[in-house]
């Protein structure tokens, strides 16, 4: 039933449930894996949460909880990733209520086993990041959301393969030299289709949702002109609708 409702609403809507699974899954799953942090891989840290505390979609007990994480990663200088997961789940103890609500994703609901999920989440949330980072009061220099993806998918991300092409595309693309934040939101709008471009058609791709160069004419008439050429700033403006904060969707139906 939340497959067939979220396809009526086709994709120009964003739940705070998924974007509260990718952060979920990224303090409880992802960054634990590590086996020893310091160093280059400490450093991808603390921008992570550095970022995600400034930016974060949470509640109150979501931003207490990153102010600490990121205020405990200042002075060390090395801890496992297993002393991490100890952290988060101490951290959580202390506070009133719970951070995490959703149960499952919505927006990345698969239409099978094993598809979509944790990675659609991490998409939808660096996109989300992007926008709230190109909006006053401007917490974070332009080009720290890139720079804390490409620290996550060098020494974190699970999925090597993903990491590697992204990191390959990240240089070709010079994911170092964007200057503000309207060149962020782009920079993360085109790599996200040169993915989807490549994947198109594989074994990973959910029939359901196929992969498309986004947005699609459909949800964004004027995003691109007859001969598919894009108009950045329709674009740009069309990604700052929906991936502000304003626009995210609560939790479980639309
Ligand atoms: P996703 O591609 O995950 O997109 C999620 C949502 O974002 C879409 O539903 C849509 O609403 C929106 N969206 C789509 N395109 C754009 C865009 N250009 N700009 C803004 N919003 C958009 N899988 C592999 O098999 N091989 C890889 O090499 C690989 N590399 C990856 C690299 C990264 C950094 C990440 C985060 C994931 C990678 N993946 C890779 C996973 C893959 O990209 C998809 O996440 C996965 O196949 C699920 O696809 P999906 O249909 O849910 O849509």
């Amino acid at each position: 039933a939340i497959l067939a409702t979220v396809l009526r609403g086709g994709p120009a809507k964003i739940y705070r449930a998924d974007l509260e699974q990718a952060i979920d899954k990224l303090l409880h799953i992802e960054l634990p894996k590590a086996d020893l942090i310091q160093g280059s891989n400490l450093t991808a840290l603390r921008d992570i949460i550095a970022v995600l505390r400034h930016l974060n979609p949470l509640n109150n007990n979501g931003q207490e909880l990153l102010t600490n994480l990121h205020g405990f990663l200042l002075p060390i200088n090395r801890l496992t990733g297993s002393e991490f997961a100890d952290l988060v789940k101490s951290t959580e103890k202390k506070l009133e209520g719970n951070v995490f609500k959703a149960k499952r994703y919505v927006g990345c609901i698969a239409s099978r086993p094993f598809l979509r999920g944790f990675t659609c989440s991490l998409w939808t949330l660096f996109h989300y990041l992007t926008v709230a980072a190109a909006k006053p009061p401007y917490y974070l220099q332009a080009g720290s959301v890139l720079s804390a993806i490409h620290g996550f998918a060098k020494h974190f991300f699970g999925c090597r393969d993903c990491a590697d092409h992204f990191l390959a595309l990240a240089e070709r693309k010079h994911i170092d030299r964007v200057t503000d934040h309207d060149a962020e939101i782009l920079w993360l709008w085109e790599a996200h289709n040169e993915v989807n471009k490549r994947l198109a058609g594989d074994t990973t791709e959910d029939p359901k949702f196929p992969k498309i160069q986004f947005p699609s004419k459909k949800y964004c008439p004027a995003c691109s002109n007859e001969n598919s050429h894009w108009n950045r700033t329709e674009v740009l403006k069309y990604l700052k609708i929906i991936y502000d904060n304003k626009n995210l969707s609560p939790y479980g139906l639309p």
